[in-house]
């Protein structure tokens, strides 16, 4: 089977069991301030096991794209070295919320592994939950007594707690888990070792791996560390899509299948090196397992990985850049470029040339890749080329550290040296390692290592949150104001009670104020600043999403007003920020949003899908929204476009937006519309934004996008719109900023007031560009007169000065000073020049602006015969004014500081030419 018939088979399965097929949520995620990308399938389903979001439909199954290089799931460092951990793999999943559990999930994995896809039973492994005993839990009895319909018992082998206890985090939902792996030694492999499997899981070996994990999730876990049983339980699965393939086509390395292996293939053929396979290295036909060949197949498996990893990415919104999620991004296609640089003789741009061949193997999966083509290359090869101008800049410097390490007699790099080459430059330890021991020189690894260490903790200090536990205030939700209706099941699966039991409920599209109550509330620390965090059952404040900035207001009633400076979202709810916690937080409150505000970013929020769709009209259809940010003063709206957008063409737009202004189109909103149906109505959906099952579609006549934000009642509302500037953020990436409404009001009459003084400049004129037009031509007379009069003057001089040249045994001397301006002073010597032939020497001293300046004219023989050098005499004279210069032998100036120097610097240079 190919890999892409594999992956239907796992889908079509799991739809013949009643699961809801969905499709993956983007690989970076935007909306959740704890994670930066999806690194398991069940992270998209965080706010449904957390109770924040209906379960139905309580079976789903897909394929997630996951990324695992940062934080708690990091095997960045494997990858390419191992043949089994990605940057970027599939998870293949299925899930039930509260739906089938243990057995169900136990019972399904092993049909489609063992009777769908086939494998050898003999060869599978199941790991089950030990038990704690300090923490008071049993054995996982249960799923082995399921296992145990399927296995013999010698094939379940018990997992500690590390392995076979999955959590959340230090609170909330967790349970035991059940690993299946899978044997796929070789024969040959089996005899040698002598060990069974059963022995060799979990220990690390490469050809007993893990390819499936099902979690039970069936406690909750409380501040306080102890246990109570989750309310809804919850089934989890992640298999590695790359691992079962590898096993399906009988491969021995995840690089051997047909999901890497074209890749591999192109690779081969733009470098003219081969990689050597799991068989050609076992049967030793291939040039064997020499160090060069074992370093050209992990750089090949590293550009295949990356090169994945990173066009995920960007297709999924996460350009490369120098922070947070972009800078992740940036070392993954960094540490490939390094591979190919330095293993695989890749000097200039090389990633960039495999897109087309991965488009072409997994476009049809993944359309996004399809799609962005373009843009894709487009960022990577520009990227590639930064950073391969920073290697060589890295490299340039190494040699000169190399070069003075040689001088002074050392072999050692200095840590702290090879820290900055890597902090500043971007420039690898490994790989200066590498040159320096090329060189014969060695690099103070533990020095760099305390560097490193250092400037770890400067970012942990100045990036530490510190979080307290919520403190529950109202258990359930708000009063009876029958507001359930659409989350009918809020009331049927009590959730899990550390998080309050309850939903909240978001009013914001259709009130600006709403009486609520305090559900939970926690403080936070961010560098010694102190704030508390407010979850309200029922709120009109818009957390900040998809680009625009979150409601301010007050929380008030009759005893107190407390402002809320900010809204936030997290686990699909909204986040009040305040300063400081009401006297009693039981109480009921009035939840006032700051109106004004509001309504100024839902105008912008509008203005964007009108300017989103204009551009489209306008430049074609290529342009895809790439990023935005909408606040109550300011639109910025980044699109995908290959070249700047021309004067004629913003105008267009901006004609075209502010038509759609005035035609006052009314907003057609569509609330809860399933996501097949507002594809239906026509509305935009943004490859890279996660989508609920259900959907928002926000339609301003023509335009029509999945949004939701908060938008103007009619565009009318806008006023007027502006477009401010427009410029490149990355290859390929535009990005427009616009005013709108007051904030256009205002620009036109700073535009108008700036305009008023200038006329004022010019009498009032009337024909104001005629007058201008006419001044600078006069102006530019002028310029020429004074030009030509100065030269005048110069000859005039220069005649004077030749006439009155002194004759110093042999030599005719001209040594003068007074005020001239820089450039008349070396007219004055080249004019002099020309009228003496031979033996003269000639210094002239200006002073202009109170700066000092010291020309030094030669005739050719004084410096031929003579040994006379201009820039010597200018050099060492120029010290005496506080200056310094240089030229040619025949011709040389310097400027200084200390005009009091001048005189005693011509008598230098006469003197210095021993006149
Ligand atoms: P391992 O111990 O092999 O790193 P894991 O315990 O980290 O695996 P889980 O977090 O349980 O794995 O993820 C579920 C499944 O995803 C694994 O069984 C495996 O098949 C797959 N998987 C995990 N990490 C990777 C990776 N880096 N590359 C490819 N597949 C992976
Ligand atoms: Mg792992």
């Amino acid at each position: 089977m190919t890999a892409n018939e594999i992956r239907d088979s796992f889908k079509k399965f799991f739809e013949s069991k009643q699961h809801a097929i969905v499709p993956s949520a983007p690989m970076v995620i935007k909306d959740d301030p704890t994670l930066m990308f999806t690194n398991a399938g069940m992270n998209q389903w965080k706010d449904i096991i957390l109770g924040t979001r209906e379960p139905e439909p309580r079976r789903r199954a897909d394929t997630q794209k996951c990324l695992r290089v940062s934080g708690k799931h990091n095997d960045l460092e494997e990858v390419g070295h191992d043949t089994y951990h990605h940057t970027m793999f599939e998870m293949l999943g299925n899930w039930s919320f509260g739906d089938y559990f243990k057995e169900g999930a136990i019972d399904m994995a092993w049909e489609y592994l063992v009777d769908v896809l086939k494998l050898n039973p003999e060869d599978l492994y199941v790991t089950v939950f030990e038990g704690s005993p300090e923490e008071n839990i049993p054995r996982d009895d249960e799923a082995a007594r399921y296992w145990a319909k399927h296995v013999p018992e010698d094939h379940i082998i018990n997992g500690n707690k590390h392995d076979n206890f999955w959590e959340m985090g230090d609170t909330g939902p967790c349970g035991p888990c059940s690993e299946i792996h899978v044997d796929s030694r070789t024969p040959e492999q089996r005899k040698a070792s002598g060990l069974s499997g059963r022995e060799l899981v979990n220990k690390d070996d490469p050809q007993v791996i893990e390819i499936w994990n099902i979690v039970f999730m069936q406690f909750n876990r409380k501040a306080d560390g102890s246990l109570e049983p989750l309310s809804m339980n919850v089934i989890d699965t992640g298999m590695g899509f790359e691992r079962l393939v590898r096993m399906l086509q009988g491969k021995h390395s995840n690089y051997d299948t047909d999901i890497f292996q074209p890749i591999i293939k192109a690779e081969e053929q733009i470098t003219g090196l081969k990689y050597t396979t799991f068989e050609e290295e076992a049967s030793h036909a291939s040039p064997a397992s020499s160090a060069s060949q074992a370093s050209i197949n992990v750089a090949m498996r590293v550009c295949a990985d990356h090169l994945r990893a990173v066009s995920f990415s960007i297709a999924d919104g996460q350009l490369p850049s120098n922070a947070k999620a972009g800078y992740v991004i940036r070392r993954i296609l960094r540490r490939a470029v390094r591979y190919a640089y330095t293993f695989l003789g890749q000097k200039e741009s090389f990633l960039y040339k495999l897109v087309p061949t991965l488009v072409h193997e997994m476009g049809d999966a993944f359309p996004e890749l399809k799609a962005q083509q373009q843009l894709i290359s487009k960022v990577m090869k520009e990227e590639e080329d930064a950073f391969l101008r920073t290697l060589e800049k890295g490299i340039s410097l190494l040699d000169k550290a190399m070069e003075e390490l040689k001088a002074a007699g050392k072999t050692e790099l200095d840590g702290v040296q090879a820290f900055r080459l890597f902090d500043t430059y971007g420039f690898p330890l490994d790989l200066t390692e590498l040159i320096c021991r090329e060189n014969g020189f060695t690099v103070n690894e533990a020095q760099f290592d305390v560097e490193m260490q250092k400037q770890k903790e400067r970012a942990r200090n100045a990036a530490a949150v510190e979080n307290s536990d919520w403190v529950i205030v109202s258990p359930k939700l708000g009063d009876d104001r029958g507001l359930n209706e659409g989350n009918s099941d809020a009331g049927s699966d009590p959730l899990p009670p550390n998080l309050g039991g309850s939903e909240q409920i978001f009013v914001g599209y259709d009130y600006t104020e709403y009486e609520c109550h305090i559900l939970r509330y926690r403080k936070v620390t961010q560098k010694k600043n102190e704030f508390y965090e407010l979850v309200l059952d029922y709120t009109p404040f818009y957390g900040e999403m998809g680009g625009q900035v979150g409601d301010c207001g007050v929380l008030c009633n009759e005893a107190e007003t407390i402002e809320i400076i900010d809204t936030k979202r997290e686990n699909n709810q909204s986040v009040h920020i305040v300063k400081q916690l009401p006297k009693d937080p039981a109480a009921q409150f009035m939840a006032c949003v700051d109106t004004d505000k509001r309504d100024a970013s839902a105008a912008n929020h509008t203005a964007t899908h009108l300017l989103d769709y204009a551009l489209k009209q306008v430049l074609g259809d290529h342009v895809e929204q790439k990023g935005s940010y909408v606040s109550p003063d300011t639109l910025r709206f980044d699109f995908s476009h290959f070249e700047k957008v021309s004067d004629a063409q913003i105008r267009e737009v901006e004609r075209m937006v502010n038509e759609m202004i005035r035609q006052d189109i009314q907003l057609d909103e569509h609330r809860d519309v399933p996501f097949e149906e507002a594809k239906k109505l026509g509305a935009i959906a943004l490859f890279g934004e996660k989508y609920g099952d259900k959907v928002r579609v926000v339609r301003f006549g023509p335009s029509c996008e999945f949004c939701g934000g908060i938008h103007a009642k009619a565009t009318g509302k806008i006023g007027f719109f502006k477009i401010i500037s427009e410029s490149s953020v990355a290859a390929g990436i535009r990005r427009i900023e616009a005013k709108t409404g007051k904030e256009c009001e205002e620009l036109i009459y700073n535009t108008e007031d700036s305009l008023r003084a200038v006329r004022a400049f010019f009498n009032n004129a009337k024909d104001l560009q005629g007058v201008i037009a006419k001044y600078i031509e006069e102006h530019d007379a002028m310029k020429k007169d004074i030009e030509q009069y100065q030269a005048q003057r110069v000859q005039n001089l220069a005649v004077e000065l030749v006439a009155k040249a002194r004759l110093v045994n042999g030599v005719k001397l001209i040594a003068d000073q007074r005020a001239m301006m820089p450039n008349a002073a070396k007219d004055l010597v080249f004019k002099i020049r020309e009228m003496m032939t031979e033996s003269f020497v000639c210094v002239v001293g200006s002073v202009f602006d109170g700066k000092p300046m010291l020309n030094v004219m030669l005739s050719d023989d004084m410096v031929k015969d003579h040994g006379l050098n201009a820039g010597q005499l200018v050099r060492e004279a120029a010290k005496l004014m506080q200056g310094g210069g240089g030229g040619q032998p025949h011709y040389a100036s310097a400027g200084g500081k200390n005009p009091d120097g001048l005189s005693a610097a011509i008598d230098k240079v006469v003197e210095l030419a021993s006149l």
